[in-house]
């Protein structure tokens, strides 16, 4: 923890910024990676496999009774949404989750054996997919399953991603019965045509439905995700969307950038790429956007994530302890995270670990008595401190230089020569203030933050110097709707 930067602090966002970061981000490319890990998940490689993973769960089970946090994949949507990038499966078959449940069961049964004693989990966070695609005998299953190896803290913080298009008032009563106390539902656009040519028609009224529901039934959270950038979005039809969603006050708003790549990203061939807003559009639909929610009183935390004053996150960024983890900004990220489901990536005792992308390799890896782990990565001293540095300006806009020296064992100035001589050029910017004791990031630094990270990035450093080959597909370097993948 450090000391806040006084210029993340409150909800006013500054108008100037703006102004600035309209001018600059033709020229300062806001692209690149989200850090929702460092090293990004691009980096991780197929040698760790499970027994990697089993030195890993090792370590964790020495830390009890640390808590943990738990991150579950569901792949299963019923419908195509084409701008999409996430690791799914279309299929109407509801038999087949019946299945992916027993398998799951199992993969918990497996890790939660290896761990030794029952855990506590202070987070844990259904995502997909579409996770209310299982019908509601599955999710008990899954819950009890949990629930027998785990120790689901009540005080912590659980959550679920939501179609409104697919929940009924009877599903979320049982959401609640299950001890889910956060939700997310999947906007984007209220616009019918906008609607119609991403194929994902959603009433305000189902969205609205859901928030009222999850009011009567006391959730804390309701968290609202918007995409800007699709098919025949324009400043002020996105603005009625955002107006929309202000009515229904969520306490968490992400705002994603829709990122068209069709030679990635099958679906998103079904866009017609002439009805997407020009760059200069889509600039103007972001920093409307950030005015408007930041009018009406919302805290932008940074990328894409803005919260209410007295939301756990934005009362985090205040004081200095938010953290990131693979959902994004989080307030119970120090935890190490259990991966569970096809694809899923966890974070523990100093490891990555990314299971099978396909429910076949996952149940085949599950049937031999293996976890399903086919990638990852074992930090290194240098990757922990990095991570450290890029969290600390992600999540809190500033570094405590002396602190970093200290955690350490390094001396900054010579550690880092070359990224302090790149530092100082988006000071030349007015993207960061440096100090011998400290570097700050400006308001306008918190619009391009990735850039900043960027410089501490040893990977991207390392690949910059060298010949370039072509980028492999979906590399992570430009990053599209990640918040729907998990994989970046
Ligand atoms: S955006 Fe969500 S609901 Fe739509 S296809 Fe992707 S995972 Fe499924």
């Amino acid at each position: 923890m450090s000391a806040p930067n006084p210029d993340v602090a409150g909800t006013a966002f500054d108008r100037r910024a703006l102004a600035d970061f309209r001018s600059l981000a033709g020229r300062i490319d806001g692209n690149g990676p989200r850090y929702t890990s460092y090293p990004t998940a691009d980096r991780f490689h197929n040698e760790i496999g499970d027994a990697g993973y089993l030195r890993a769960l090792q370590d964790c089970r020495a830390n009890a009774p640390a808590p943990l946090s738990l991150y579950l994949h569901i792949p299963f949507c019923e419908n195509i949404c084409y701008y999409c990038g996430c690791n799914k499966i279309i299929t109407k078959d509801h038999s087949r989750s019946a299945q992916y449940v027993d398998y799951l069961a199992r993969e918990m049964a497996m890790v939660a054996g290896r761990l030794g004693q029952r855990r506590a989990v202070m987070q844990s966070h259904w995502g997909g997919g579409t996770p209310t695609f299982l019908d509601p005998d599955e999710m008990r299953r899954v819950m009890a399953a949990l629930r027998e190896h785990f120790d689901l803290l009540p005080e912590g913080e659980h959550s679920i991603e939501i179609d409104p298009r697919r929940v009924t008032d009877a599903r979320m009563d049982l959401l609640a019965e299950l001890g889910f106390n956060r939700i997310s539902l999947g906007v984007q656009d209220f616009d019918p045509e906008v609607q119609q040519a991403v194929h994902r028609v959603q009433s305000y009224e189902e969205t609205r439905n859901i928030v009222l529901a999850a009011r009567r039934l006391g959730f804390q959270s309701v968290s609202v995700d918007l995409i800007y950038g699709l098919p025949h979005q324009t400043t002020a039809r996105f603005a009625a969307t955002v107006d929309r969603v202000l009515d229904l006050r969520p306490d968490r708003l992400s705002v994603y950038s829709y990122a068209h790549l069709p030679h990635v990203f099958k679906p998103q061939r079904r866009i017609d790429a002439a009805t997407l807003p020009p760059a200069a559009e889509k600039l103007d639909i972001l920093v409307s956007t950030i005015e408007r929610l930041t009018a009406a009183g919302y805290v932008y935390i940074g990328m894409d994530h803005f919260a209410l004053p007295d939301d756990d996150l934005a009362v985090a960024q205040r004081e200095g302890w938010l953290q990131r983890n693979f959902q994004g900004y989080a307030t119970h990220a120090g935890y190490d995270q259990i991966g569970l489901g096809v694809s899923a990536i966890g974070a523990v005792a100093g490891h990555y670990v990314q299971n099978a992308r396909t429910t076949d390799a996952y149940y085949a890896a599950l049937d031999a008595g293996r976890l399903p782990i086919v990638r990852g990565l074992e930090m290194t001293a240098d990757d922990h401190l990095r991570k450290a540095i890029i969290g600390a300006l992600m999540c809190n806009g500033t570094l405590d230089i002396a602190m970093v020296e200290a955690e350490h064992g390094i001396d900054f100035a010579s550690t880092f020569a070359a990224e302090l001589a790149d530092l100082d050029t988006l000071a030349a910017d007015h993207l960061v203030r440096r100090t011998p004791e400290r570097i700050e990031i400006t308001p306008l630094g918190r619009l391009l933050v990735r850039r900043v990270a960027m410089v501490f990035d040893r990977y991207l450093r390392e690949d910059a110097a060298r010949p370039q080959p072509a980028p492999a597909a979906n590399d992570g370097k430009v990053i599209p709707l990640v918040r729907y993948s998990r994989v970046v």
